[in-house]
């Protein structure tokens, strides 16, 4: 699978406005600032497939980018946690996305974006249940790692490790770094398991 040979698609404003689609597809969510965007961009290599630094409180939407010309998709699942948005709006929000990872016929795993500084916030373990409740694989990217030194951000790791454990295979966890490009590898490895089974 050629991942840098990604292109946008659509967008949608809500989840019952997600498109019909017979292909694959692997959605990325993380709490905004983690680093998601810069992730999408390092699998891809392209600078500007998602966009960085959005503005808060923003109208927020999924985008949906088909790699190659092949029947695979990635989502961008819209990040949170921006102060200036109104609780009900996160309410429904959350409402939403845990609909959408139940629900979605053709969704075969999500990958949590996570600082690896500031690992499992309540976003984090909301999205870890959700996916162990509804049995969706799901693959936490420990990035930023660049920020810490190895000893922290390895004791990290097994930390979140041991606190996904109870969901035995569904559930993986890397190191990732978009600064450095480390961990690009591993992740196209793993999603193109997701997306061949
Ligand atoms: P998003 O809101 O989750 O999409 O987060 P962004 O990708 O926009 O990243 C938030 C901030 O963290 C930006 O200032 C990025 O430059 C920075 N950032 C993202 N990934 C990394 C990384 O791997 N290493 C370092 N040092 N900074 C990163």
């Amino acid at each position: 699978l050629i991942y840098t040979k990604t292109r946008f698609m659509q967008s949608a404003a809500k989840f019952t406005q997600c498109p019909q689609w017979d292909g694959v597809e692997i959605a990325f969510a993380g709490r905004s600032n983690a680093g998601k965007s810069s992730a999408l961009n390092a699998l891809t290599e392209q600078t500007k497939l998602a966009r960085t630094s959005k503005t808060p409180g923003r109208t927020q939407l999924i985008n949906f980018f088909q790699v190659d010309e092949t029947p695979y998709r990635l989502v961008d699942l819209p990040g949170y946690g921006f102060a200036k948005v109104p609780k009900a709006i996160k309410i429904e929000w959350q409402k939403q996305l845990s609909t959408y990872l139940d629900k979605r016929e053709c969704l075969r795993g999500l990958v949590l974006v996570m600082d690896i500084r500031h690992p499992m916030t309540e976003f984090d373990k909301t999205m870890v249940d959700w996916a162990h409740e509804s049995n969706m694989p799901l693959h936490i990217l420990l990035t930023k790692a660049d920020k810490l030194k190895r000893g922290p951000a390895s004791a990290t790791m097994l930390q979140v490790r041991k606190a996904v454990a109870n969901m035995g295979d569904l559930a993986t966890v890397q190191m990732f770094s978009s600064l450095k490009n480390d961990g690009v590898k591993e992740l196209r490895k793993h999603l193109t398991k997701w997306f061949m089974d």
